[in-house]
C-alpha cells in the first residue's frame, strides 16, 4: 500500500495502522509491541506507529507496555494507544503522567460504541491528554479532528469508512451494519448516506472543495464511481474547512461558530424530517468550546469575518 502510494506520486507523510486493537480477534495491550512490524515501517521510510493491542480502562502494565517498548525501539516510533474511553473520565492525570515519564509522541484510538466525541467527559479529558510533553495524535476521528487540530493534537486522521471512524466495543450493540456509502456535508458537518442526500438535503446545497468545484452536493450520487467520489470529495471538502478555519485569528472560535450554524441547518431539517439525526459531537463541541472561547476573542473574530 505504501510503495503503491509513492509510485502515484504521493510525498506526504504516511501512518500505517496495524489495527491490532479492533475486531473480535484484537490483541490486548499486554501482547506488547513487534519490533518486526517497526522495522518494516522504517525500511519504507516511514515514521513507525506500533502495533499495540487494546488498552482496557485501568490497564496501567498494558500501557507501560506499550510506552516502555516503544520508547526501546530504534528511529523514530509513535506509540499507539488504543484507549477505552473510560481512560478518559479518571485516569487522564495519570495517563499524561505516563506519557511525559516515557518521553514517546503518541497515536490515541478512543473506543466508543457511537462516537466518543459526543461525550463532554471525553473532549475534556482528550483536550487534557493534549497537555502532555509528547506529541499527541488522534487516530480514527470524524470531523471531530478538525477540532482535535486547532486545540493542539500535533495531527489528527479521519477515517474514509464508517468503521475505520471509529474503534467499536468487541460485540457490543454498537458494532454497526454494513454501512453505505457516505458523503461529508460541509454544512451540516457530518456524513450522509449518498443514497439519502436527494431525498433529505435542500437540492441547492453544493460543494466548494476542489473535488466537487460548486457543483450540487446531489451530484455525488450519480459519478460513475460513487464510492471513490465520495471519499474524494470529503476527504477534500475537510481539507477546504480546516485551511478556512486555519487562516481565521482565532480558528477555534471559528470552530465553534461553524458547530452553531450546522446545528441550525440540522435543526430546520429536522422540523421536516421526522427521523433526522443531529450530531452530538456538534452539540458537545459546541458547549465546549462556548466555555472555552472568551467572548473578546469570539467577537473580534466575528468582526474580521462578519
Ligand atoms: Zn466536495
Amino acid at each position: 500500500m505504501v510503495r503503491a502510494l509513492r509510485e502515484h506520486g504521493f510525498t506526504g507523510p504516511i501512518l500505517c495502522d496495524a489495527n491490532r486493537y479492533s475486531g473480535r480477534r484484537r490483541s490486548t495491550a499486554l501482547a506488547g509491541v513487534r519490533a518486526e512490524w517497526t522495522a518494516e515501517q522504517h525500511d519504507l521510510g516511514l515514521t513507525a506507529v506500533t502495533d499495540s493491542g487494546y488498552l482496557a480502562e485501568h490497564d496501567w502494565a498494558g500501557l507501560r507496555r506499550i510506552l516502555s517498548e516503544a520508547s526501546r525501539q530504534p528511529g523514530e516510533v509513535i506509540a499507539q494507544l488504543p484507549l477505552a474511553a473510560r481512560w478518559f473520565e479518571h485516569s487522564v492525570d495519570g495517563l499524561v503522567a505516563e506519557l511525559n515519564h516515557f518521553g514517546v509522541p503518541v497515536a490515541v484510538a478512543i473506543e466508543h460504541a457511537k462516537d466518543p466525541f459526543s461525550v463532554r467527559y471525553l473532549i475534556r479529558g482528550f483536550l487534557s491528554l493534549l497537555a502532555a510533553d509528547v506529541p499527541v495524535l488522534l487516530l480514527r476521528a470524524d470531523v471531530s479532528a478538525i477540532a482535535a487540530s486547532f486545540h493542539g493534537a500535533h495531527a489528527a486522521a479521519i477515517g474514509t469508512t464508517v468503521a475505520l471512524r471509529h474503534v467499536y466495543p468487541r460485540g457490543g450493540p454498537g458494532t454497526p451494519r454494513l454501512p453505505s456509502i457516505a458523503a461529508f456535508v460541509p454544512r451540516l458537518l457530518d456524513y450522509r448516506p449518498l443514497t439519502t442526500l436527494a431525498t433529505q438535503t435542500p437540492p441547492g446545497w453544493s460543494c466548494d472543495c476542489p473535488e466537487c468545484a460548486g457543483r450540487p452536493l446531489v451530484t455525488l450520487a450519480r459519478s460513475p464511481r460513487p464510492e471513490a467520489t465520495a471519499f474524494r470529495h470529503s476527504l477534500s471538502a475537510q481539507l477546504t474547512l480546516h485551511a478556512q478555519l486555519r487562516n481565521r485569528p482565532a480558528p477555534i472560535a471559528g470552530w465553534h461558530e461553524l458547530c452553531a450554524t450546522a446545528l441550525a441547518e440540522h435543526r430546520t431539517l429536522a422540523e421536516t424530517l421526522p427521523d433526522w439525526h443531529t450530531p452530538t459531537n456538534l452539540r458537545a463541541w459546541y458547549q465546549l468550546t462556548r466555555d472555552a472561547v472568551p467572548d473578546g476573542v469570539f467577537h473580534q473574530d466575528e468582526r474580521a469575518h462578519g
